[in-house]
């Protein structure tokens, strides 16, 4: 528990600045259901390949509920229920998956689906493909596999220079849904100095509640003494709040996963606090923190909202198949999120 922090009324009010949207975006909370669905409809174990999403939280509570997350699918029995997170996985995943005889359910966000069609159909059309993203991250990998003859990563624009093209005219860049907007034009600017014919995606790859986010971290940033970023590290758009709030006039930044992580020290002189969550992030946990920061002595919040939300995507059909054969209703339906 945080200690309470003596107010000086000479000073201006406190208050929290609460970046809105954010948190669970369209496709985290698709993948988070199927996985409560499929433990519902078939009992554990379910096993999951990769963490459904990127947060800790999520991952301890659907363990709890008796889902086994596994890195790679030779840990999943023969014959088993296996979900692929909301990632995406490469075809080659899918092909083991098939001949392990596992019972797969894609719980693919179809934003990311979407990027795997783009590979494919560029790829089909042998062009160069330049994949910006983050090597190693799953997103990249499922893309990426798509086409690995055609695709090459960049992370980052010092990463342009070591590009080598077959056919300047005849290469495209495609990227990660969940980057800094900003800092992948930078890359694309670069890339297009090199390459004046690039071609880009026939819609943005960085999806809406990724730049939804961004767009409402900074518009409160400047404003902010302090940033706090709830989310957890391996989630790039929860890390690319934090780069954006501080690019945009946040003194400090931090991203923390629960509430009692927030250092008495962040504190000290801080006027206005700027919160925000990744699109992994249940609302849980943002209250946790308003509660923390509320006892310390912030407890007047504002909602600042940019813009709303209302898109979901209906549960993988591999899902909706055998609910709608055990006489359950097939919807996201109600739900903690
Ligand atoms: Fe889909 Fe975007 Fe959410 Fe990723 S962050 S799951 S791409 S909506």
């Amino acid at each position: 528990m945080l200690p309470v922090i003596a107010d000086d009324d000479s000073l201006p009010p406190r208050r929290v600045l609460l970046a809105a949207p954010r948190g669970y975006c369209a496709g985290v909370d698709r993948a988070v259901v199927a996985v409560q669905r499929a433990l519902k409809i078939y009992g554990a174990p379910v096993y999951v390949r990769k963490q459904i999403v990127h947060n800790r939280h999520v991952v301890a509570e659907l363990e709890q509920d008796g889902a086994v997350f596994v890195e790679e699918l030779d840990e999943v029995p023969v014959g088993a229920h296996v979900v692929f997170s909301a990632h995406g996985v490469a075809p080659s995943v899918v092909a083991e998956a098939e001949q392990r005889e596992l019972q797969a359910i894609d719980a693919t966000c179809p934003l990311v689906t979407k990027v795997h069609r783009e590979a494919k159909r560029y790829a089909k059309q042998d062009y160069d493909i330049l994949l910006i993203g983050h090597r190693g991250h799953e997103e990249v990998e499922g893309t990426s596999g798509e086409a690995p003859d055609h695709v090459q990563i960049v992370n980052d624009p010092s990463e342009v220079d070591k590009v080598v093209v077959r056919d300047p005219a005849k290469t495209v860049w495609l990227s990660q849904t969940t980057l800094s907007v900003d800092e992948t034009m930078r890359t694309v600017e670069r890339l297009r100095e090199r390459f004046p014919e690039l071609v880009s995606p026939p819609s943005d790859d960085i999806c809406y509640a990724t730049s939804n986010r961004q767009i409402a971290i900074k518009n409160i940033a400047a404003r902010s003494d302090l940033v706090l970023v709830v989310g957890s590290s391996n989630s790039s758009n929860t890390m690319r709040l934090v780069d954006v709030a501080l690019d945009h006039g946040a003194r400090t930044a931090h991203r923390i996963d629960f509430a009692h992580e927030i250092e008495p020290e962040w504190l000290a002189g801080v006027r206005t606090i700027g919160i925000t969550s990744g699109a992994s992030v249940p609302d849980v946990l943002v209250d946790e923190v308003l509660a923390a920061l509320a006892e310390a002595g912030w407890r007047d919040v504002e909602e600042v909202r940019t813009d709303e939300e209302d898109l979901t995507f209906s549960l993988p059909k591999e899902l909706r198949r055998d609910l709608a054969a055990a006489g359950e209703e097939t919807g996201l339906g109600g739900h903690d999120r």
